[in-house]
């Protein structure tokens, strides 16, 4: 049995003793109070957890419910070890994919660099498979749960700090109310008002790169995007990833290239079909699908840095509030779970003093931030080489590596996709 799982359901509820306000003295031992802002992935993740600590939880999500908008997600083993925290990865991996291989291609020509079987080498190596689904697949899973925990989460409310000179706690302005709670879980995505309210200490990288991203029906397509598979094609400062988003015959295309001036920072920015072909000159092969796409999407690439801190007074940040970064280790709603959980474990750690847990929980995730943020900065180079000598010599090593090491492709992450807390 797991381990949060075993500590947990001994003690039913974690009592929260709060200190008092103005002079340490603790009050009667009381449920921790917890508002979670934002109902994404890492909000009603974290809703989850302390609600099974013995929390009072109740979640303020803006929108008036829970959208369906986004396209492919991938669910890494480390994802998938804080899903079975909630019995949860069962039906995660039911509603998405497991792909067969990774495979990298050569954008000028479509022509393959190498493959690497991965759904029985990832499986041995890390216990599970990835998995690859939609994002709002993920997010109903979540929520779902929520319901069935009789968690509350008010929709259509905005809910912002509100910060008071002098006082030990900040609090939530809400419909013109204040709102005072033990515990501040901020949620709220990669534009966080929190943040930038709260944590103004934490500085945002220029944004120097911009995403396109559509879904395709699998019918008519090529064999090469239509397969299990994921692609990962390199092109001249620029590449794209293809693969399935679950069981509904859907491909998830993401297109990525550095970009100079401004790029958007919502995930609504619609574009032109025309638009997209004209900034991405797109392979003639897979020109004549366009038409077929419904809605082309511009992404946010946001990368706001390492954070000095994500903890202050008894406001926590998770998930892309806390560290938006490059995507190019498809660690974004991993992440966000790993926060979720690495949170509750300070929490429950820590049951006679929040903020020395708070604090580890800030400490902790940094440390691990601050890696994974290496990692994908490395990507991005890799996957945008500019010169075509570059590149060659990239195609060369790595046809090399997956023909004769293919496991050091995966050596070099152990420490990611091993996760254990
Ligand atoms: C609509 C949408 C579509 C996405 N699609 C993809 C995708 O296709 N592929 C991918 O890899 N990633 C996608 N992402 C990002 C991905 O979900 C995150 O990278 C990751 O899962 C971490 O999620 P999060 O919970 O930290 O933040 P998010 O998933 O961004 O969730 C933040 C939530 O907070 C709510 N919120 C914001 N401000 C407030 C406020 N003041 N008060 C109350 N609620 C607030 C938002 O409405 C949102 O529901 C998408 C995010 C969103 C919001």
């Amino acid at each position: 049995m797991s381990k949060l799982r075993s500590d947990t359901r001994g003690a039913k509820e974690i009592i929260g003793t709060i200190r008092l306000k103005e002079n340490s003295r603790r009050i009667k031992p009381k449920k921790l109070d917890v508002a979670i802002i934002g109902a994404g992935i890492s909000g009603l993740c974290s809703a989850l957890l302390l609600e099974r600590l013995g929390c009072n939880v109740i979640v303020f999500e803006k929108d008036k419910y829970i959208k369906s908008e986004g396209a492919g997600i991938q669910i890494t083993s480390n994802g998938l070890f804080v899903l079975k925290k909630l019995d949860l990865d069962r039906p995660v991996v039911e509603a998405g994919l497991k792909p067969n291989k990774l495979c990298l291609i050569d954008e000028s020509d479509l022509k393959s660099i190498g493959c690497l079987e991965i759904r029985h080498r990832l499986k041995r190596r890390y216990g599970k498979s990835f998995i690859t689904l939609h994002r709002s697949l993920l997010v109903k899973i979540l929520f779902e749960k929520v319901r069935e925990k009789k968690i509350r989460v008010n929709f259509g409310s905005r809910a912002l700090p509100l910060v008071k000179k002098d006082h030990e706690n900040i609090y939530i302005s809400y419909k013109g109310k204040k709102i005072e709670k033990d515990l501040i879980v901020v949620a709220d995505g990669v534009g966080s008002s929190w943040k930038s309210t709260i944590f103004r200490e934490n500085k945002t990288r220029n944004i120097t790169q911009s995403a396109y991203r559509f879904v395709l029906s699998n019918k008519n397509l090529p064999p090469i995007f239509s397969e299990n598979n994921i692609n990962l094609f390199f092109g001249k400062g620029r590449h794209f990833v293809t693969y399935p988003t679950g069981k509904n015959g859907m491909i998830n295309f993401v297109f990525c290239k550095r970009e100079s001036g401004h790029t958007v920072n919502h995930w609504k920015e619609k574009v032109a079909k025309q638009k997209f072909l004209n900034d991405f000159e797109l392979n003639e092969i897979l020109k004549p699908y366009i038409p077929d796409v419904k809605k082309i999407y511009r992404w946010p690439v946001i990368e706001s840095g390492i954070p000095v801190t994500i903890q202050k007074k008894n406001v926590v940040m998770v998930g892309d509030a806390a560290h938006g970064m490059l995507p190019y280790m498809a660690q974004g709603a991993n992440k966000a779970l790993e926060d979720s959980f690495e949170l509750a474990n300070c929490v429950k750690e820590f049951p006679l003093d929040l903020k020395k847990g708070l604090i580890k929980y800030s400490k902790k995730r940094i440390k691990r931030i601050y890696q994974l943020d290496r990692v994908s900065r490395f990507n991005e180079k890799v996957y945008h080489l500019e010169q075509k000598v570059f590149r060659k010599g990239l195609f060369l090593f790595l046809r090399c590596i997956t023909s004769l090491f293919p496991n050091f492709f995966f050596k070099r992450l152990d420490w990611i996709y091993r996760y254990k807390g």
